[in-house]
C-alpha cells in the first residue's frame, strides 16, 4: 500500500494470495491488478486461479464438511464469536482496506465493518437456535419430526459495493449452520475478503471450511455452478448475472439465494415530516455515493410538499463534498470506475433532455468523482426510472394521489425495497401494503440489520439475509416419520 494513505497497522492483512483449502495460493495466469478508485494507484494484485485450483477449493470444502457439520452448534458459535472479536479488534485496518479498494469514506467503511461483524455475531449467538420441529402425531404409535441439517458445500459470489458486509451476511449463517463455503469476491475489491479469511483461520475455522477464490469471474463461476458437490449458491449482484448463474445452477438443481438489482422507489407524501424525509432521502440516495442495491432510484413527491421538499433537499445536496474517502470532511467518495461515472452522467443528461431542471450539482470533478446532483421535474419515462443509476443523482418526479404514487412505484419488474415518508397512519398502512417489494422503509432508510430479513421479490431475487430466515437459507429440512412405537 501507499506509504501514507490508508497505511495499515498490521501489513499482513493485505494479502495477495487466494485461500484454497487452508493454503494461500498464487495462480499461474497473469494476476488481477486492483487499483484505488480515488488515487488510481495500484493497491496490489490477486491471483487468477485456474479452474482446477477452484475445483481444489470445492474438493477441500467437501472434505471439511462432515467434520464441521458434526461439531455442535455451540462450538461453531464459539469459533464465529472469536472471529467476530478479531474483526472488531482489526476494525481500523479493515476499514482502511475497504476505503482503499472501494473508495467509500472511512466513516462509511467503519460502519460497514460494524454492520458486517454484527451479522457474524448474530449468527454466532444464534447457531443453536435452529430447533427442529416435533409434529403432534396424527396417528397412534408414530412420531413425526423435522430435523434441520446443513445444506452442504455452498458457493458465495459477492459484489464490490459492500465487499465485507455482503460476504459476512453469507458466511455468518452458512458457517453457523454447519456448511462449508467457497466464496468469490468481486475482482475490484478482493482484499477485505482475503483479510477476514485470515482472521477466520486465526479464530479456528478449520482448513477447507472457508476458501476465498479469485480470478476470472466467468471461469470461477463455471466451476462453482457446474459442480454437483456445491449444493447452494448465494449471489449478490446484478439481475443479468444472477439470472445467468441461476440457469447455470439448474442442471444440478442447487438451492439459491439471489439478491439482485433494486430500482427502489421512495414516496414522499404531503404530510411527511420534512426533517425525517430529508434524513431518509439523504441516506437512501447518497449513502455509499448512491452505490447500494437499496438506493432510492426514483423519488416520487406529492405535489403539496414538493416546493418545500425541493428547497430543503437542494441545500442538503449542495452541501455534500465529494473527494478522498480518507479525508475527514469528505461526504462522498469516488464511484467505483469510469463506467459508473459515465452512467450517472447519461442518466442526468437524459433527465435534463426530457425537461428536468437541474437544481444542484452535476458534472464530474475528475474521471471517477461524480458531483452530487438534484434534478426536479423528471419525466416519468426518464432513463433513471428504468435503470439503476448507482450514483449520487437524485431525480424528483411529482405525483398527486396515493393510488397514482403506488402505481408509479410498482411500475417495474424489480421488487427489493421501497421507502415511504408520511405521518398519517392510514397512508403508511395503505402504502406499505400496496408496495410490491420485499422490504419497505417507513420514515427510515437504515433497514439492513443482522436481526432483520433483508431480501427482495420479483426480479430482485429470492431468499433472505439476516434474522433466523437467513439461517434457514443454509439448512435443509429432514422430515422423519417413525412408526412401530
Ligand atoms: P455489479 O454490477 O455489482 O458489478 P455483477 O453482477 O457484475 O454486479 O457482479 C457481482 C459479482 O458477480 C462479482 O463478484 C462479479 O465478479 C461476479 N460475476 C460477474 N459475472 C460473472 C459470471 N459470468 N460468473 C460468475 N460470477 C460473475
Amino acid at each position: 500500500m501507499n506509504a501514507t494513505r490508508g497505511k495499515l497497522d498490521n501489513a499482513e492483512l493485505l494479502i495477495e494470495e487466494a485461500l484454497v483449502g487452508g493454503e494461500w495460493l498464487r495462480g499461474d495466469a497473469a494476476p488481477i491488478i486492483v487499483d484505488d478508485p480515488y488515487s488510481l494507484d495500484v493497491i496490489g494484485e490477486v491471483p487468477s486461479l485456474s479452474q482446477s485450483q477452484v475445483q481444489w477449493a470445492v474438493d477441500a470444502a467437501a472434505e471439511a464438511l462432515p467434520g464441521w457439520a458434526a461439531r455442535t452448534a455451540t462450538e461453531r458459535g464459539r469459533i464465529l464469536n472469536r472471529w467476530h472479536d478479531l474483526i472488531a479488534a482489526n476494525r481500523e485496518d479493515l476499514a482502511r482496506i475497504i476505503t482503499r479498494e472501494n473508495g467509500k469514506t472511512i466513516r462509511e467503511a467503519r460502519a460497514e465493518i460494524d454492520n458486517g461483524a454484527g451479522y457474524i455475531k448474530y449468527y454466532a449467538d444464534h447457531a443453536d437456535t435452529a430447533l427442529g420441529e416435533i409434529i403432534p402425531s396424527p396417528l397412534p404409535g408414530k412420531r413425526f419430526s423435522v430435523d434441520y441439517e446443513p445444506v452442504g458445500v455452498c458457493a458465495a459470489i459477492t459484489p464490490w459495493n459492500f465487499p465485507f458486509a455482503m460476504l459476512a451476511r453469507k458466511l455468518g449463517p452458512a458457517l453457523a449452520a454447519g456448511c462449508s463455503v467457497v466464496a468469490k469476491p468481486a475482482d475490484l475489491t478482493p482484499f477485505s475478503a482475503l483479510a477476514i479469511a485470515r482472521l477466520a483461520l486465526e479464530a479456528g475455522v478449520p482448513k477447507g471450511v472457508l476458501s476465498i477464490v479469485t480470478g476470472n469471474a466467468q471461469q470461477v463461476g463455471e466451476v462453482l455452478t457446474g459442480s454437483p458437490v456445491v449444493r447452494k449458491l448465494s449471489f449478490t449482484g446484478s439481475t443479468g448475472v444472477g439470472a445467468m448463474l441461476a440457469a447455470a445452477c439448474a442442471p444440478t438443481v442447487k438451492r439459491m439465494s439471489l439478491e439482485l438489482g433494486g430500482n427502489a422507489p421512495l414516496l414522499v407524501f404531503d404530510d411527511a415530516d420534512l426533517d425525517i424525509a430529508m434524513e431518509t432521502v439523504m441516506i437512501a440516495k447518497f449513502r455509499n455515493a448512491g452505490q447500494t442495491c437499496i438506493a432510492a432510484n426514483r423519488i416520487y413527491v406529492q405535489r403539496g410538499i414538493l416546493g418545500r421538499f425541493l428547497a430543503a433537499l437542494k441545500a442538503k445536496v449542495e452541501a455534500l463534498r465529494p473527494g478522498d474517502g480518507f479525508e475527514d470532511d469528505t461526504d462522498i467518495g469516488p464511484l467505483i470506475d469510469e463506467r459508473a461515472v459515465a452512467k450517472v452522467d447519461r442518466h442526468l443528461q437524459d433527465a435534463l433532455q426530457r425537461g428536468g431542471e437541474l437544481l444542484a450539482g452535476g458534472g464530474t470533478a475528475n474521471s471517477r468523482l461524480a458531483q452530487p446532483a438534484l434534478v426536479a421535474g423528471v419525466a416519468r419515462d426518464a432513463l433513471l426510472t428504468r435503470e439503476e443509476t448507482f450514483g449520487p443523482l437524485a431525480g424528483i418526479i411529482a405525483f398527486d394521489t396515493l393510488e397514482e404514487g403506488l402505481a408509479l412505484a410498482n411500475d417495474t419488474p424489480f421488487g427489493l425495497c421501497a421507502y415511504v415518508c408520511a405521518q398519517d397512519a392510514a397512508t403508511i398502512a395503505h402504502a406499505s401494503r400496496g408496495l410490491q417489494t420485499g422490504m419497505v422503509g417507513v420514515n427510515n432508510a437504515a433497514i439492513s440489520l443482522p436481526s432483520t430479513p433483508f431480501g427482495g421479490i420479483k426480479m430482485s431475487g429470492m431468499g433472505r439475509e439476516g434474522s433466523l430466515h437467513g439461517l434457514m437459507e443454509y439448512l435443509n429440512l429432514k422430515y422423519v416419520a417413525q412408526g412401530g412405537l
